[in-house]
């Protein structure tokens, strides 16, 4: 079987402990995508990795890549950035452990995407810039952009069917049509929001950055903001919208909500 060695940069997502010194550990590289790889020994005291194996570290990793395996072998790996704030803060660590799920659930392993690599590193490094009113509007930034990158960008000011532009105070977004429709072309199944959510989410999309002095501060109406989203990656994410690490933020703020799977859709309007 060909085995190659390559180098490649790399954003720690998730590990695993396995077997009793060794750890299995996903990665999501600008080269090859998603790849799982086996890092031998790194559970051991003195382990060569020391702590770059942390997760949302930023790792250059020499990897051996057997073909057509799913399973591969970590053979070194340094970290270049790592985002100690991230672990110290219970809201930003829930925000970065939801980005690195969102990208995990979306991805197939050893399918590059660079402007996906590009949208992980940008909110992992954001999140440790922003203000506490910032994390979640940049979060749905991430969001926005990952759709974007996986080809599904939201169309989010003119009704994707007439090409007009809506009236009246509210819209309506189809997470089946990819994005808003106005109350002539709904057909059924659009989630009615305020228009000052939409334009607040068409304001997040015109950004080009995840710095902190671009990023807004939590709007008013986040609540459906927030619901219109997860439908959305829910519908493109295969059904697994429902990121386990975004039922921590719903505790952080002691609401229940609505899961985007079972939203209450509204008929069209008559
Ligand atoms: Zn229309």
């Amino acid at each position: 079987m060909a085995r190659h060695i390559v180098k490649v940069s790399a954003v720690v997502l998730r590990t695993r402990r396995m077997g009793e010194t060794s750890k299995l550990v996903t990665l999501y590289t600008a080269e090859y995508g998603k790849l799982k790889v086996v890092a031998k020994g790194a559970r051991k005291p003195r382990s060569r990795y020391g702590a770059a194996l942390e997760l949302f570290n930023e790792i250059q990793a020499v990897c051996y890549l057997r073909d057509g395996r799913d399973l591969h072998t970590l053979s070194d790996g340094d970290a270049s950035l790592t985002h100690p704030s991230l672990s110290r803060d219970m809201e930003r660590l829930v925000f970065a452990s939801a980005a690195c799920e969102l990208i995990d659930s979306v991805t197939l392993e050893g399918e590059s995407n660079d402007r996906l690599f590009q949208c992980l590193t940008g909110v992992l490094r954001g999140l440790e810039e922003v203000r506490q009113a910032q994390l979640e509007p940049l979060f749905w930034y991430f969001q926005i952009r990952a759709a974007s990158a996986l080809g599904y960008r939201p169309e989010l000011v003119q009704c994707v069917s007439c090409r007009r532009h809506p009236d009246g105070s509210w819209r309506w977004f189809s997470a089946a049509h990819g994005g808003v429709v106005c109350s002539r072309c709904n057909a059924g199944g659009a989630i009615r929001m305020a228009g000052e959510s939409l334009a607040f989410l068409a304001r997040l999309q015109a950004i080009r950055t995840y710095k902190a002095d671009v990023i807004p501060s939590l709007p008013q109406g986040a609540e459906e903001i927030r619901d219109v989203l997860r439908h959305f990656l829910a519908h493109y994410g295969g059904g697994r919208g429902g990121l386990r690490a975004l039922e921590c933020i719903d505790r952080l703020n002691g609401c229940t909500r609505v899961p985007a799977a079972s939203h209450d859709r509204l008929p069209a309007e008559s």
